[in-house]
């Protein structure tokens, strides 16, 4: 089977009869079966994803298929499917059945979107490498002895590798976009409330996202186009109508305005290479008679311990319901009443979300709250009035979504700073609420693949997507 870019593609083969979705569902099977060494998912729905093929391409046949027929998806394993597993790929969850879906799921499946399976994450979506999932790492497709990144890394790396056409992802901190850097692919962050979060598990409530992983920028903006809206089930879901993101694709160019951010390229710690290629992509945009100038953003030193402070409180407060007694994991150990508690939470949760757990607890403790929590929170407000200032000059700002390429697997488990710095340019959309998008716009010489970075202004998805796709056309000088 040809690799197909785009679910129009798959479409056009599906309304001709020479492709049926029993066809492609068989395909991808066999491939998820000979690249389980990636170990991106932690369970397939063999049966049900063929049972659900029969029924769309009945509905093709019927002509009452929906938007999304013919799309063979993945979802991350903290997303809600009713009388599906759901572990957030912790042992905390060991054997936890979801009760209800999430309505991102529900939207999907609503539009004729096939689920092949559920795919692994770090443990409750903290980590930038994909190496801390209860289920072992997750393997870059392009490299295997590299990280695919994280927390999304098992979803961007089927992707990547063609296990399934899209995925379902959520982004915190840049958890869709960094693993889509990795592993070569387009990771959509929408705005804060763009997607309803109900049913999608809780890792830090104010910066929490669940975004599409594809293989293209009209892909993107055909899943956002299903999954965003408002929704009863979640008061932060923006009641803002969805305006038709695939039709904005088709709007005519107009010159743009582009602000670079000159802290984060020239920053030392990104690499030259990816610097370069940068300045060459803007040197095109200026050809293409657009606006691209730089601007600056003297906070950028603060992104990242703004945002683990922040993040941490709120996971803290989050992962309490996780006690021995609610859900999943309880020690076989626990005699009394508190051993319940302090013995599943230390047996079930990873080292990474106890340190995340203790850094949040105190950052919000006695003492400690008004210097840590109460001076990030008014950070978090500086970050974002003056990103929305910059964006009233400027149509989108454009950095790296990381500083290099995929690292190699263990290279940082043992240094938490060094993995926290890996999101240092995707965290600030999730501090200031804005949309961003991971778009792959080179191959490294080291052969790996790296994503530029463009965010945009609140709810403005329509404008980023079109901008994305004309980035991902615009031909080399
Ligand atoms: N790597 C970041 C973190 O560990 C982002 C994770 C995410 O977006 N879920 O918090």
């Amino acid at each position: 089977m040809v690799e197909y870019q785009t679910l129009a593609d798959i479409q056009r083969d599906l309304s001709t009869g020479s492709l049926s979705c029993s066809d492609l569902v068989d395909v991808y099977l066999a491939r998820i079966e000979a690249h389980a060494h990636l170990n991106a998912f932690v369970e397939v729905y063999t049966e049900e994803a063929r049972a659900a093929a029969v029924v769309v391409d009945q509905k093709i046949a019927a002509g009452t298929a929906g938007p999304l027929a013919g799309l063979v998806l993945g979802v991350k394993d903290v997303i809600c499917h009713q009388d599906h597993g759901l572990t957030a790929s912790s042992r905390m969850l060991t054997g936890f059945q979801s009760l209800f879906s999430a309505t991102a799921l529900e939207r999907v499946l609503a539009a004729d979107a096939i689920i092949i399976g559920r795919q692994a994450c770090d443990e409750f979506a903290m980590g930038s490498s994909n190496e801390t999932s209860c289920y072992g790492p997750v393997r870059n497709p392009v490299h295997p002895d590299y990280v695919p990144g994280g927390s999304s890394g098992a979803s961007a790396a089927a992707v990547g590798a063609s296990l399934c056409h899209a995925s379902l992802g959520s982004d915190t901190g840049g958890s869709v976009r960094q693993p889509a850097s990795f592993c070569g692919v387009v990771g959509l962050k929408p705005t804060y409330g763009r997607v309803s979060r109900w049913g999608l598990i809780a890792y830090a409530s104010s910066f929490d996202q669940i975004g599409p992983i594809t293989r293209s920028v009209e892909d993107a903006a055909r899943i956002l186009h299903v999954i965003a809206g408002p929704d009863g089930k979640d008061n932060t879901a923006h009641a803002v109508p969805v305006p038709d993101y695939p039709a904005a694709l088709d709007a005519p160019a107009r010159p743009w305005r582009i602000g670079y951010l000159q802290e984060a390229w020239d920053s030392p710690g990104l690499d030259p290479e990816i610097r370069q290629r940068g300045l060459d992509l803007m040197a095109r945009l200026r050809a293409g008679g657009h606006e691209v100038k730089p601007v600056s953003f003297p906070l950028l030193d603060y992104v990242v311990p703004c945002y683990y402070i922040l993040t941490t409180a709120e996971a803290s407060s989050n992962l309490s319901r996780y006690d021995g007694v609610h859900y999943g994991y309880r020690s076989p150990q626990a005699e009394k009443l508190e051993a319940v508690y302090t013995r599943s939470r230390s047996e079930g949760f990873g080292l990474e979300v106890q340190r995340r757990i203790l850094l949040g607890t105190f950052v919000l403790s006695a003492g400690y709250y008004d210097a840590y929590y109460g001076q990030a929170m008014k950070v978090r407000r500086r970050i974002r009035d003056y990103t929305l200032e910059l964006l009233s000059d400027c149509d989108f700002l454009l950095t790296p979504t990381a500083p290099g390429t995929a690292f190699k697997l263990g290279e940082k488990l043992d240094d938490p700073i060094a993995m926290y710095l890996s999101d240092i340019y995707t965290v600030h959309a999730n501090l200031a609420g804005i949309p961003a998008i991971s778009l792959p716009l080179g191959q490294h010489s080291n052969g790996l693949p790296f994503g530029l970075q463009l965010m945009g202004r609140p709810l403005a998805e329509a404008d980023l997507l079109a901008a994305s796709r004309y980035l991902m056309d615009l031909k080399p000088l």
